[in-house]
Parts: structure tokens; sequence; C-alpha cells
């Protein structure tokens, strides 16, 4: 009965929109709990960059069981932890450090940037600096952050070569099977002289990435990965190696640079990797 009314609503065209309106009232619904029930942690500690609000101690994400054992045993970077969530606006951890590292690294005022799965609090704050295009290959699902979200496969970009300056994607590489096909994409609709940063969870204790292209099961996918929706678990150097066959040239900012966005409530020790096409 459930499949056959998902099957309807897709047909319909609807059911990611109303994932989406869905997804949009229950985190409305957090953000209200958390500001009172954080209410009595206001005050020195941590700052959101976003919202400017501080508290002692912000809202904790941590992994359920089968997935903290294959993200332990791994040591994988992957965004849980102890401060997670702003309690006040419900930013997290991964857009604060992007926000960071864009006001501090990058020149994006007034630039073209492609934004692949817009994440709600990064795309307000560029989309009133710079000209943002919001993209996901699921598009209805990101209606109620931008209802201009626009389709997009990131391994058969429909954008002419060299259309933007700056290309954003945060955590999506590691759900893409032909993820090199993604990167060499990105590199053909930056201008030369742009940049991307392509943030994913890795592991720095893994030789090998972890993937294997028959396992096509969420259960096992979870099991094997971390999450249900993802493909592989990435070995810093291997993907390193795949962006540049891809064609960037990679800086990767880590400590002590990093370290200064503490205040930020950021994921400790994660890395992040610009990645340039030469001029
Ligand atoms: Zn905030």
């Amino acid at each position: 009965m459930k499949k056959v009314a998902k099957r309807l609503l897709l047909q319909m065209h609807i059911y990611h929109p109303l994932q989406s309106f869905y997804r949009g009232s229950i985190n409305f619904s957090k953000k209200k709990y958390y500001q009172f029930t954080y209410s009595k942690y206001k005050g020195k500690g941590f700052i959101c960059n976003y919202c400017k609000a501080s508290y002692e101690k912000f809202v904790p994400e941590y992994p359920s069981q089968p997935i903290e054992e294959s993200l332990n045993i791994n040591e994988v970077i992957a965004g849980y932890g102890a401060n997670v969530y702003c309690p006040n606006c419900m930013s997290k951890n991964r857009e604060r450090l992007l926000l960071a590292v864009i006001q501090n690294r990058v020149q994006f005022k007034k630039k073209s940037i492609l934004h692949f799965s817009p994440e709600k609090h990064l795309y307000d704050f560029l989309n009133t600096q710079a000209i943002v295009s919001p993209v996901d290959i699921l598009p209805g699902f990101y209606q109620s952050i931008d209802r201009s979200t626009a389709y997009a496969d990131a391994t058969n970009l429909l954008f002419k070569d060299e259309s933007f300056e700056i290309v954003i994607a945060n955590h999506i590489m590691e759900h893409i099977p032909e993820d090199i096909q993604a990167m060499k994409e990105i590199h053909r609709v930056l201008k030369p002289g742009g940049l991307a940063i392509l943030q994913v969870p890795y592991s720095e204790k893994l030789k090998k990435t972890i993937e294997d292209p028959f396992i096509n099961n969420p259960i096992e996918q979870e099991k094997l990965y971390g999450q249900k929706d993802h493909v592989r678990i990435y070995a810093l150097n291997d993907y390193l190696s795949r962006l540049k066959t891809a064609g960037f040239k990679i800086e990767v900012l880590a400590n002590p640079e990093l370290e200064v966005y503490k205040i930020y409530a950021i994921q400790e020790n994660e890395k992040v990797f610009i990645c340039h096409k030469e001029k």
C-alpha cells in the first residue's frame, strides 16, 4: 500500500516536494524546541557564524549503532558528534565550516556559483551576495529551500563549458557511483581560475576506498558505508587522487589554520578541499 502511494505521488511529481515540505516543517518544530530547551545554555562558548547566537553547547547528533560501528572502525570524519546543530537556527557543523572558509579564503561576492544539494543556511547566505544556481538530481526535495532549484545530474551537466566561477558540493560525491565523471563535469563547467569546494566524509586510516558496485541495498550500504544512500567511504589519499585525475589542483586546508574556527562548533580535524581549475 505504502509502495503504491509512493509510486502514485512520484508519477504526479509531488513526492519530493511533499518530502521537502515535511522536512521544512520538522526543522521548524525542532528549531522552536531547541530554542526553548537550550535557552539555559545561552551566553559564552560556541558562536554560530550564521545567526551569531552563542551557547555553551550545541545540539549533538550521534549515529545509530550499525552506522557508528562502520564509522568508528574506519575512523571516518563524517560530521557526527557533540556540537552539530546550532540551537537557535539549526545550522549544521559542516555548513558553519564552509561559511568560515568561504568568508576568509574565497572571493565569492558577485561570483557565479553552482550549488549542489543546497543547504539552507549556506545557500541563503551566498544567495544574497552572489549569483547562485541551486541544483540537485531530485530538485523537488529542495523546494522548501528554493523553488528555483533545478534538475542536474552531476555526471552529465547541461551547462556549457566554463559557466561558473565557483562550485559547491558539500557531501555529494559519496552518493555518486560514477564520481570521477562527476568531478570531470564540475571541472568542465568551471571557468579557468575557478574553484570547487567538494567536501566528503573520509578516512585517513584507510589505505583503499571501501566500495563495491555490486552492493545496491540500503541496509548493507548503511552497515558498510555509514549511510544508506552512500556508495563508498573514501580513503583520503584516494579521494585526492581522483580529484587530480579529473584535472584539479588541490589545496587541502587543515589545522592549525582551521583550528581558529573551533569557536563555530565545527567538526574537529575535518579538512577542507579547495579544488582549483588552472588558468
Ligand atoms: Zn545559528
